[in-house]
């Protein structure tokens, strides 16, 4: 199978970087996207050309065999490095979980020393206690990052190991021809006022109590029977205890649903993951484990139950059920956690940097009061055309909120993008050395934008 063209523009962009000599190089693509397809048949299978020593590097053991499958089916024959296989010196290519190379280091310097290339998938793990140093320990590597949420849970940078970045096409960018456009009903808000934060997220056992009871439950089941009755969805809920008692609600009301966590033997895991591809489940419900590296393509809708206050969660979460499969024509999302409220919805336009992070912004969207769809702001509800006279309030003005450091790192056509006023303007200015002209310049392009919002 060929590489998409933005994928082989991107694979292009990461060889380039490498044979610039670049350390740290991230590639940025959302989930669904393909970012698999990049680095393995785009980047690994090239430099496998020239004879370099690729170290994969996974954090979870689940998905050692499935990366080793990815690659033999390229032609690529890799080794796995787990806590039962030492890395077979024949190899070119070891597929190797983090915490075995974390606990074997030192015993492993030596063959880690002649390591050309390491890629590190889902990135943004890197932050994590251990990385630093195991990484510092490929000295004669370098490194290529991928993640669709390049900045960490609470939106911090993820720090020094990366010095380049290559952005792939956006959510809104990939959609509809790449990804499926997202249908958002949100019939409910949690009040979560009482919740008490604990790590920078909700803390579960309070969440428990929002959401682990018959009344969210009932709607959960009433709203998949009415939005999609039948199609394969997963459940994100706060808990073991939580997603069994959906399961067997969605069971109680006639649906074929199941829970798995990572408590289960992972063959039982895996059945069940499998049956939702293959029609046996119609509901899988879950609190952590299909959220990454699951690939299920036609799983059309996702039920959101795990309030989050990560946008990192939240994009994982609904990004599992964007992949386009045929017969597909959209992904439902019924969010009964408030989450597309909070962080916007899944082709918002997020702005982030290597330095400072995700940038703060606020996502506005609209609820319809009639039919309970989520959108972009607009005259009218896309499902029912209910009207809203007063929809274009003024976004928040978010430049307010960042950083002078988060100022100077970001590009000043993305600034100018979310400026709102001249104050901001003139603080651009003030922060990146721009001449009053600059301000007399951005100023009138500024209100030429908000004229044709205006006239949208
Ligand atoms: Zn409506």
């Amino acid at each position: 199978m060929k590489l998409r063209p933005y994928q082989q523009k991107n694979a292009d962009e990461i060889l380039a970087c490498l044979a610039r000599d670049v350390r740290g190089t991230l590639y940025v693509l959302p989930t669904a996207g393909g970012k698999t397809a990049v680095v393995v048949r785009g980047v690994i299978r090239e430099v496998v050309n020239l004879g370099w020593p690729v170290i994969f590097l996974v954090h979870r053991r689940e998905l050692l065999h499935q990366s080793v499958r990815t690659l033999a089916r390229v032609g690529i024959k890799a080794s796995v490095v787990d806590p039962d296989h030492d890395p077979d010196p024949l190899a070119l290519v070891h597929v190797c979980s983090i915490d075995t190379l974390k606990a074997r280091k030192k015993r492993l310097a030596g063959w880690l020393r002649t390591i050309r290339l390491v890629v590190i998938d889902e990135a943004h793990h890197t932050v994590a206690p251990g990385w630093q140093a195991l990484l510092e320990m490929l000295i004669n590597a370098q490194r290529v990052g991928v993640s669709a949420t390049p900045f960490r849970g609470d939106g911090k940078p993820l720090g020094a190991l990366f010095d380049e970045v290559v952005r792939g096409p956006t959510v809104a960018e990939l959609t509809p021809k790449w990804l499926c456009p997202a249908e958002i009903w949100a019939p409910w808000t949690p009040d979560l006022t009482s919740v008490t934060i604990s790590r920078g997220d909700y803390a579960a056992s309070d969440l428990e109590r929002v959401m682990n009871n018959d009344t969210v439950t009932r709607l959960a089941v009433n709203q998949y029977a009415a939005r999609m009755p039948g199609e394969p969805a997963i459940a994100f809920c706060v808990s073991v205890d939580h997603a069994r008692y959906v399961a067997t609600q969605f069971s109680a009301a006639g649906w074929q649903a199941v829970s798995v966590d990572g408590n289960m033997d992972p063959d039982a895991r895996d059945a069940a993951i499998q049956g939702l591809a293959s029609g046996r489940y119609q509901v899988l419900t879950s609190c952590e484990i299909v959220s990454e590296g699951t690939d299920v393509p036609v799983v059309a809708g996702a039920i959101l139950l795990r309030p989050t206050k990560s946008v990192l969660k939240y994009m994982q979460q609904v990004g599992r059920v964007l992949r386009i499969c045929h017969g597909k024509t959209r992904a439902c999302i019924i969010d009964i956690a408030g989450n597309v409220e909070l962080h916007g919805l899944p082709e918002a336009d997020r702005v982030w940097t290597l330095e400072s992070g995700l940038v703060p912004q606020v996502h506005r969207t609209i609820r319809c009061p009639k039919c309970h769809r989520r959108f972009a702001p607009g005259p009218f509800c896309p499902s029912c055309r209910h009207e809203f006279r007063y929809w274009d309030r003024p976004a928040v003005p978010m430049l307010t909120t960042m950083a002078d450091s988060a100022i100077r790192a970001m590009p000043t056509a993305d600034l100018e993008r979310i400026a709102v006023s001249v104050i901001d303007l003139n603080r651009i200015a003030r922060v990146k050395g721009f001449n009053p002209g600059w301000v007399r310049h951005a100023t009138e392009r500024m209100r030429d934008r908000q004229n044709e919002r205006r006239r949208a």
